[in-house]
């Protein structure tokens, strides 16, 4: 703010009027304050600007006609959310992900100065499956274990029935999201290294370069180092739970490369003989 000053200063030769501004004191803005209190702030991650009625509209929707919802618009992606019901309030913030034409709407009660701090809003929900377990370690237990490489876990499900893929976990985390969308982990499992893999739901857009939500390839500034026999494309659809990439070549590809990156960041902790037998099992 006194930077902003500064600046202006600076700009203008300011009138005496303009100088002689107000003085405010807490009494003249307690109401305000007293009203955003009951609101939520929220951002829309992406390069896509969603309109004010497509965000009325969504919100109204996805949560449930909360009574009295008063939608504010405040900037570029930027929206404030006025509900009188406490219960409300935290319904929806603990809710989400909220995913509104392919990009993630982060939700957080409201707090001053909330239209500056993107990084305040780098913290979301994302429903992860993960991949490439044995039957018998599927479990409740086991999915919390592997949650904890995020900020926090909020659910573990296991889907009953596996079909052609077999079976997977299914983990909703809370994630800092401003991070590379994790492609998956590693685990000690009877001795052995194994790589789980994790495949997002209703999952945002993110950049197929950085992995990183908010942008695409077009504007990304990463400027990513890639290591000998590392393919292009670090990120790509086979991140998304039931889109594309199937492919079985592709897949095998896939987790070629993945045995390549793990090896040269990983050295020491991964045995060649380990990941020997991953591939084996996988193929
Ligand atoms: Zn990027």
């Amino acid at each position: 703010m006194a930077e902003e000053i500064t600046e202006i200063l600076q700009k203008f030769a300011l009138s005496t009027k303009e100088l002689g501004g107000s003085e405010l004191e807490l009494g003249n803005v307690s109401p305000s304050v007293k009203e955003c209190e009951e609101s939520l702030v929220g951002k829309i991650k992406g390069e896509k600007v969603i309109n004010f009625v497509g965000v009325k509209n969504f919100v109204t929707l996805a949560w449930g006609y909360p009574k009295g919802l008063r939608v504010v618009e405040v900037g570029v992606n930027t929206f404030q959310f006025f509900m009188a019901n406490v219960k409300d309030r935290e319904r929806i913030c603990t809710g989400g992900p909220w995913v509104i034409d392919s990009q993630i709407l982060v939700i957080r009660p409201w707090f001053e100065g909330f239209e500056e701090k993107e990084v305040e809003f780098n913290i979301a929900p994302l429903w992860i499956q993960v991949w490439n377990l044995p039957v018998h370690w599927i479990s409740k237990e086991v999915g919390k274990k592997i949650a904890s490489v995020f900020h926090d876990t909020k659910e573990v499900i296991i889907p009953q029935g596996g079909g052609k893929e077999g079976r997977h976990i299914k983990i909703l985390v809370l994630a800092d999201i401003s991070e590379p969308l994790m492609r998956g982990t590693t685990v000690k499992l009877e001795g052995k290294v194994k790589w789980l893999s994790f495949k997002y739901e209703r999952c945002p857009d993110f950049c197929y370069t950085c992995g990183k939500i908010g942008h695409s390839e077009r504007n990304c500034s990463d400027g990513i180092q890639l290591g000998k026999g590392h393919q292009d494309n670090q990120f790509g659809p086979w991140l998304r739970a039931g889109g594309g990439g199937n492919h079985h070549r592709k897949k095998n590809q896939e987790v070629h490369n993945l045995h390549l990156y793990l090896l040269a960041s990983k050295g020491g902790d991964l045995r060649m003989d380990s990941l020997f037998q991953y591939q084996m099992e996988g193929s």
